[in-house]
Formats: structure tokens, C-alpha cells, sequence
């Protein structure tokens, strides 16, 4: 596809002729090649950012000429913007300070599949809109209808849901979409994982057919392409890279040590560093309530956030840490996922995890926004296989350092006799491992469960009021994905080769 402003010139769409004027030396990625309106061109600015994404630069200049587009950007790459501002200035000509809900029908439809990224999303298009007289709002289940009922009788623009609840409303005829122009399916292969497809299809059924239709996902599955070839007219087909890169104001550190040792090599470093807050990571659920249970006892104010904590139980572990009542925050993968909590000073990979690529985002919480952060994680005997694929992936060998246990213990204590992942390879080197004969490997673990909650996009209702963070204002920087290159603000990301 072309991402040249250029070649869009001579389109006759207004947008489009916008977008050709600017100053020839314009650097590519500057927002202010888009010809955005003030309004919303003031809010960018009051993001603090200075550069647009990848996935911004190519998909907001196909947006503004209202063609559909098919998306693979994950979260963390910029991608709410980069559909939410094309989409805002396209709407612009439907602005109007009336107070009549007919002048304010939902003219675009933001589709994903939990809660929480319905939350996430519903508010940076808040702030993108904040000098407009666009409304928006935000259904999702698990919330009571009333409040929802009364802001979309009210009329909104533009609105972001979760499919189930969508259709309560659809049904309660809370919501009529008959003059919808753009409906965006983010996060559209977890819908599908979710068992979303039969309420996306009715929902669509409910639209306009004259429509640009946005879908965003992670993989292009042989499921996400028929969705596509059903919905999506003639799209442009956009792909960023994975955010595989970890920022390099990152400090990494992996240390050898025994299962039995990491909960104190845990507690000497959080100690001898001074850390105020971690995320400690772990790979079940088992485990995450466990050293919860023991951490807490260690005096350390611990959380833990799994799939078998009660809606109302999460809710609170969430609150509490974000209002710092807590110190550390004990979560599995799939918990942790699409929850919006970033700048925390360090991160602990308790176990390595299964999957290389959530070692990126594990530790993409810390060190965002230019400030330093701290990764450590705890290698054990068996994780030279995992070790192996976290350096492929990082494309960087992984040195091991040994914990100097500073309390009871002898120095000579990690060469004790017992297996160190370091013994499994001659020179220490994990490739060792890969090269010894298949049947003395050890065995790889089965992935790590899904944890249900998060992919559930409603439950019944625990709590009346939305949590207390959600209407907490937050700092720009706090806004500033990992993943993101900023000019100033982030270093560049390493990838070395
Ligand atoms: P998203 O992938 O949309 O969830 O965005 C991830 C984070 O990046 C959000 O916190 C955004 O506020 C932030 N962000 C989006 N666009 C930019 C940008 N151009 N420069 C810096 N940060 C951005």
C-alpha cells in the first residue's frame, strides 16, 4: 500500500487535500502533516506527543480518505489514535452544540472485547475529543444499564462497547445505529477467541451498509481474513511490526538462582534497590496465590491478581496498588494483559515466562516515558530452554549474574551442589542446551491457561460505581507506550543484531 500523503492529492476528498498541504521539510511522522482541525490538533499536543507511530502514520492518512482498513497493530503501538483521530476529524462536520439527542446520533462504533480495553479506549477518545463538541461514551457489562441508558438517550457520537452489552442496548432500544459511518473491530481475534462472531454479525447487521469499516487485530487468522472478506470493502491492508523491542531505559538483569531462593533474592533486591512498587510475574495461578500468601507474610504488602479472585476482589487489587497501598502486585500473564497500568519502577519475572514475547511486555510496565526501570528475573535450573527463546527473540545472549545472598548464607552457597541452570550446559551457555540430544532437554511446559476473567467481556454485577482510578486524572507521561518512539522523551529502542 502507498503511505505517501502525497499520492493522496489528488483525491477530490477534502481530507485528503488537507493533507497534501504541508511544508515540504515536514519530518514523516509529524502529526502536523495531517491537517488535523485545531481542536483536535490541541489535543495531540496536550498528549505530549511528538511524532506519530508507525500505525498512526500509516492508517490515519488512509482513514481521513474514509477507506476501510485491516490493521495488524497489538496494543501499545498507538493504534487508539490511530483510529480515533481520523475518525474524530471526519465526524467534525457533524459538530454541534444542541442539546436535542437527534442532533446527536452515533455516527461511529468502537467494538472490543473486554471491559477494561473498552474503558481504556473510551478514554483516550475523550481526550482526543476534549475541544470538540463530539459526546462519546462507554457501555460494557457488568455495570449497571441505568447510567449507561441515560448518557446514550442523552445522544453520543461516538460509541465505544462491548458487543454483548451493545446488544442489551440495541434491544432495550437504548441505541439505534442506523446512521453509523464508521464501526472499528479492535482487538477483532480476541472477540473471535471470545465467541464473539454471532453478536459482531448481528450488530453489523444493524449498520448502514455505506460505512468505512476499521479492524484491527493481532494476527491476520484464516478466521480474521473471512471476517474481513465479509465486512470490509476493498481494504488496505496495514502491518506494524510486533513491539518485540524492549526500551533501553530498561536496566535488565537475570539472575541464576534456586526455585527455593527466589522469594528471598526477591526481597534482598527490593530491599538493596530501594523499590518502592513491582509487578511480579509469574506463570499460574497456583503459583500466583501462593507467593502472594507467602510474600505477604514476608511483611511485604502483596496483591495478587488471577482468574480465581472475584470481580469485586480484583477491582479493589487494582485500586490498591494504583493508590500505592500496595507494594507489589502478584499477576499471571493473561490477568495482567490489557490492564493499564504502566510506569511501575520494576518488574519481576518470578518464573521466565512460556512465551518469549511476554517477557516484552512484562517488562514493557517499567521504564516507559524516558524514566529508568528496573527488570529482573529469576532464572532457575530448568528454564534453559525458555532462556534459549528469549534470546532469539531479543536477539541478545542473556548473562547470568548469581545472587550474593547478603544475610545467613555463605558465599559459597549457589555452588552447593544442587542443579543450577548454569550446570545443564557445559559453558554455561544456554544454546548448550539446544544442542544436547532431544530426550536429555528438559521438557517445555504446556503454555500458561488463559485466565478467563479478562477475555469475559461481562459478568454480573459487582459494583454500582466504576472503580475509583477510572475517573483518576492521569499525567501525560503516564500515556507513553514503551513501544513508542518519541524524539525526546524515550531513548531508541535497541535491536541489536
Ligand atoms: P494504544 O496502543 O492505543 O493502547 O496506545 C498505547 C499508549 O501510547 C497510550 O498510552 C497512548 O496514550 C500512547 N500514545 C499513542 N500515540 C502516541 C504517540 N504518537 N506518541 C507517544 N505516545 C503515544
Amino acid at each position: 500500500m502507498t503511505t505517501d500523503p502525497v499520492s493522496l492529492a489528488g483525491s477530490q476528498d477534502d481530507a485528503a487535500r488537507e493533507l497534501a498541504a504541508f511544508p515540504a521539510d515536514t519530518p514523516i511522522d509529524s502529526f502536523s502533516r495531517l491537517g488535523l482541525a485545531e481542536p483536535l490538533a490541541r489535543a495531540v499536543a496536550e498528549m505530549g506527543y511528538e511524532s506519530m507511530t508507525p500505525i498512526q502514520a500509516q492508517a490515519i492518512p488512509v482513514v481521513l480518505t474514509g477507506r476501510d482498513v485491516m490493521g495488524a497493530a497489538q496494543t501499545g503501538t498507538g493504534k487508539t489514535a490511530a483510529f480515533s483521530l481520523p475518525l474524530l476529524q471526519r465526524l467534525l462536520k457533524h459538530e454541534n452544540t444542541s442539546t436535542s439527542p437527534a442532533r446527536h446520533p452515533v455516527r461511529a462504533l468502537v467494538l472490543l472485547p473486554t471491559r477494561e480495553l473498552a474503558d481504556q479506549v473510551a478514554q483516550q477518545v475523550k481526550l482526543y475529543a476534549k475541544y470538540t463538541s463530539l459526546r462519546s461514551a462507554v457501555v460494557f457489562g457488568g455495570m449497571d444499564m441505568k447510567p449507561q441508558t441515560l448518557e446514550l438517550k442523552r445522544g453520543v457520537e461516538v460509541l465505544v462497547a462491548t458487543p454483548g452489552r451493545l446488544l442489551d442496548h440495541i434491544e432495550a432500544k437504548n441505541a439505534v445505529l442506523n446512521q453509523v459511518e464508521y464501526v472499528v473491530l479492535d482487538e477483532a481475534d480476541r472477540m473471535l477467541d471470545i465467541g464473539f462472531l454471532p453478536d459482531l454479525q448481528r450488530i453489523l447487521s444493524y449498520l448502514p451498509k455505506q460505512r468505512t469499516t476499521l479492524l484491527f487485530s493481532a494476527t491476520f487468522s484464516p478466521e480474521i481474513k473471512r471476517l474481513a472478506n465479509s465486512y470490509l470493502n476493498d481494504p488496505v491492508t496495514i502491518e506494524v511490526a510486533r513491539p518485540n523491542e524492549t526500551a533501553s531505559t530498561v536496566e535488565q538483569h537475570f539472575y541464576s538462582v534456586l526455585d527455593d531462593d527466589k522469594r528471598r533474592a526477591l526481597r534482598q533486591i527490593v530491599r538493596q534497590r530501594g523499590i518502592t512498587q513491582a509487578f511480579v510475574f509469574v506463570n499460574s495461578k497456583l503459583g500466583c496465590a501462593r507467593l502472594a500468601r507467602s510474600l505477604e507474610r514476608d511483611g511485604l504488602r502483596t496483591t495478587a491478581l488471577h482468574g480465581d479472585k472475584s470481580q469485586d476482589e480484583r477491582l479493589k487489587a487494582l485500586a490498591a496498588f494504583k493508590a500505592g497501598e500496595v507494594d507489589l502486585l502478584v499477576a499471571t500473564d493473561v490477568a495482567a494483559r490489557g490492564l493499564d497500568i504502566k510506569d511501575v519502577p520494576a518488574v519481576f519475572n518470578f518464573d521466565v515466562p512460556f512465551n518469549a514475547e511476554d517477557y516484552v511486555h512484562r517488562i514493557g510496565r517499567t521504564g516507559r516515558a524516558g524514566a529508568s526501570g528496573l527488570a529482573v528475573t529469576f532464572v532457575s535450573a530448568t528454564d534453559g530452554r525458555l532462556v534459549a527463546d528469549l534470546e532469539k527473540l531479543l536477539k541478545k545472549k542473556v548473562e547470568l549474574e548469581a545472587v550474593e545472598f547478603e544475610e545467613d548464607r555463605p558465599r559459597g552457597r549457589i555452588n552447593d551442589g544442587r542443579r543450577t541452570w548454569r550446570d545443564h550446559g557445559e559453558t554455561g551457555d544456554p544454546r548448550d542446551l539446544l544442542d544436547a540430544p532431544r530426550d536429555r532437554r528438559p521438557p517445555r511446559p504446556a503454555p500458561a491457561p488463559r485466565d478467563p476473567f479478562f477475555e469475559k467481556p461481562y459478568e454480573p454485577p459487582t459494583v454500582t460505581e466504576p472503580p475509583p482510578w477510572e475517573s483518576a486524572a492521569r499525567s501525560p507521561a503516564s500515556r507513553v507506550s514503551a513501544n513508542i518512539k518519541t524524539k525526546r522523551k524515550l531513548p531508541a529502542l535497541f535491536r541489536s543484531s
